[in-house]
């Protein structure tokens, strides 16, 4: 059995990641999202409400199942019994980032493999970051999120 891991931030999660789950769902037996605990960024929405999100929004993939970790990724994935990391990449930017990211996990567990799928060109544009701001200027993310995504952030601008 073919199992991979998608980590990320998911904050929140994106028609671009969802695009990447759903091939990715295709190549492997079971894909793995998982929702990183990152310390040093200050998310929107808490752990719990993106792993909401991300269960809802991947309902529909019967081999997609969300989870959430801390700490080193590499011991992550192999307690998931897997040695696969799937990323998404949009432009050049991203690359640098995770050009350094694969070859420092190959260095501490040489037996992670990487693998990166690109973007659809419907979604090279589309970042949690970008989402966030567009919808804080007021301006429309319909079509650039789940509908479940949608709702929420308008309630969390809103409260703010
Ligand atoms: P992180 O904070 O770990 O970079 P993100 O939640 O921003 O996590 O993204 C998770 C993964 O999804 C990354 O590999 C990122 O490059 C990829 N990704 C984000 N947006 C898109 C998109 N629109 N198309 C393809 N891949 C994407």
């Amino acid at each position: 059995m073919r199992i991979a891991v998608c980590p990320g931030s998911f904050d929140p999660v994106t028609n671009g990641h969802l695009d990447i789950f759903a091939r990715a769902s295709q190549l492997f037996d079971q894909i793995i999202v998982a929702v990183f605990h990152n310390p040093n960024k200050k998310p929107l929405f808490t752990m719990e409400e993106r792993v909401e999100m991300l269960r809802e929004a991947t309902g529909h993939i019967p081999n997609v199942r969300v989870d959430c970790f801390s700490g080193l990724l590499n011991e992550y994935v192999r307690r998931q019994n897997s040695n696969i990391i799937v990323r998404g990449l949009r432009a050049l930017s991203d690359f640098e980032y995770e050009f350094q990211r694969a070859l420092l996990i190959k260095k501490i567990d040489p037996v992670i493999e990487t693998v990166f799928m690109m973007t659809s060109s419907e979604y090279s544009f589309v970042s949690s970051s970008g989402i966030k701001e567009l919808a804080k200027f007021g301006g429309s993310i319909r079509g650039l999120v789940p509908q479940c995504v949608e709702e929420r952030i308008l309630r969390r601008l809103h409260e703010a």
